[in-house]
């Protein structure tokens, strides 16, 4: 896909959403219909943001309602929406499974039966655009934290998915290392769907989802997005 393409969004449906873990509801009643390029969710500690994230790539099935992407139901499609939509955890450690950068940059591709030197190529391309070209044969657990947010994020981008989730993707990285995940987040040609803490990551988002204790309360672009959520928090 190269930056000519026309970019089309990703189609999120929310229908009636509740979620609990056991008999705790932690979203409730929420119906949203996502088409844009660029989406921000905030709340405080404990508001179900990344609850929400999960539904997105049926990591989780809702308790009740539907998560819809693309035509697709997250509880009937699972593999399809699994492929459609890519998750980059917090804590990239999560995502780091193998002795070096490279193969743990190839891993999702295992699964695709692509022959070896079109493997290859897609680790080289990738490796080189996210930096990670010199650090290739190294124990990933070598890695700083920023050049570890990246592998996990290159990791989920080989594989080319339509929409990217991310949970809190700056949060352990110092200033220097977030401003680079946040350009790589501006960059992408996919949607971007980012739980965050890190207001300045939104200035160019087209559309915040303020959580509060399960529900959406805002739904705005992002400055009237952002005061609102600042009011509430103080
Ligand atoms: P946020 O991302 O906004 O901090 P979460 O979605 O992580 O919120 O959590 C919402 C609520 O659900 C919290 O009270 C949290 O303790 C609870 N919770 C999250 N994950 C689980 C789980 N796997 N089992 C039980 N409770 C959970």
């Amino acid at each position: 896909q190269g930056p000519e393409t026309a970019f089309e969004a990703t189609r999120i449906e929310i229908q009636s959403v509740r979620h609990a873990y056991g008999d705790a509801e932690v979203l409730s009643g929420i119906d949203l219909v996502l088409t844009e390029r660029r989406i921000g969710i905030v709340g405080a500690n404990g508001s179900g943001k990344s609850t929400f994230a999960r539904l997105l790539n049926g990591l989780l099935l809702p308790t009740s309602g539907k998560v819809v992407i693309d035509g697709l139901d997250t509880k009937k499609a699972g593999k399809a929406v699994r492929r459609k939509v890519g998750f980059v955890f917090q804590n990239p450690d999560n995502q780091i499974v193998f002795p070096t950068v490279e193969e743990d940059v190839a891993f999702g591709l295992k699964g695709l039966k692509l022959p070896r030197d079109v493997r290859a190529s897609l680790v080289e391309t990738v490796l080189e655009r996210y930096g990670l070209s010199h650090v290739r044969q190294q124990s990933a657990h070598s890695l700083s934290g920023g050049q570890k947010q990246l592998l996990a994020l290159a990791g989920v981008l080989i594989l080319q998915p339509d929409c990217v989730v991310f949970d809190e993707p700056t949060t352990l990285l110092d200033l220097r290392n977030a401003r680079m995940v946040s350009g790589v987040i501006d960059g992408l040609q996919q949607t971007a769907v980012v739980v965050t803490h890190d207001l300045a990551l939104l200035d160019n988002f087209e559309r915040v989802l303020v959580f509060d204790q399960g529900r959406v309360v805002a739904d705005d672009e992002p400055c009237r997005a952002l005061s609102d959520y600042v009011r509430r928090m103080q």
